[in-house]
């Protein structure tokens, strides 16, 4: 048996993507594909940040002093054109050099529609699997969140900037999508402070999940509802496991659950 607090599944970059589990083992997820296993959430769940128990969790794995204090968790997380960091500022301005006043991308990624994003540079292709995007472009490269934010909302008048999640776990993917043909389309449609910082870097990534079986329809499973989960593992996409009866579990979702697994 295999336990500890749950967190975001790291993936590789492959022919094959290939995600692992840190618990008090490193899981091989994709070896358990096909096989039956059993998730037992043990009813408690510490926070990300601080480690203290919390009796519920706030914005994907934070107690609730963390979520209003910690910079993770700030509002320029979900809202990057609110960044500071660029003027030295922010909940925590040491952290907020760091990770915020760093090179950033804008992306077009391809699933049932074009979707734009921003992230840090560092975090390509993780973004993009994290999220299931079967196909992604390198749009802009910014020196920072902030402009990243910027670009993004001038391109949410051409894009969504949402994952449909349960298309994206059906595979229901649109074809027809060219990321390349879509970037270079805005050429006529953005102002020359934004073109400035469109990259020539035309590589569309092909991101290939280890699926053997797409549900038909999604059924999303949650610890608090369901604390015993048993399935055959039929697949991985994004953070999602995919099991025989078209239920997935969302693991990031439940980012400081404490489980045992086997
Ligand atoms: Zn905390
Ligand atoms: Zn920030």
């Amino acid at each position: 048996m295999v336990s500890g607090n749950l967190a975001k599944m790291h993936v590789s970059f492959g022919d094959e993507i290939q995600y692992r589990l840190s618990l008090s083992e490193d899981l091989d997820m994709n070896s358990l594909i096909g096989k039956e296993i059993h998730l037992e959430w043990t009813g408690v769940i510490n926070c990300t940040k601080c480690k203290k128990k919390t009796k519920s969790s706030f914005g994907q794995g934070f107690c609730y002093s963390c979520f209003i204090a910690a910079p993770e968790a700030a509002e320029c997380i979900l809202r990057p054109e609110l960044c500071r960091a660029h003027l030295g500022e922010g909940r925590d301005p040491e952290w907020e050099q760091k990770h915020h006043n760093t090179p950033h991308i804008v992306y077009l990624a391809a699933s049932s529609a074009v979707k734009v994003g921003i992230t840090r540079q560092n975090q390509i292709p993780t973004r993009w699997i994290d999220q299931g995007a079967s196909e992604a472009i390198i749009l802009a490269e910014v020196p920072n969140r902030y402009e990243a934010g910027k670009i993004e909302v001038a391109l949410k008048e051409f894009f969504t900037d949402k994952t449909h999640w349960q298309k994206m776990l059906k595979n229901e993917i649109d074809k027809s999508i060219d990321l390349e043909d879509e970037k270079w389309s805005l050429e006529e449609k953005l102002p020359s402070d934004i073109l400035n910082y469109f990259s020539e870097n035309d590589v569309i990534w092909k991101l290939n999940y280890p699926v053997d079986q797409f549900p038909k329809k999604v059924k999303s499973l949650s610890f608090d509802k369901t604390p015993i989960i048993v399935g055959t593992l039929v697949g991985i996409k994004g953070q999602y496991l995919i099991f025989d009866n078209d239920c997935v579990l969302n693991i990031r979702k439940h980012t400081g659950y404490f489980v045992n697994i086997h």
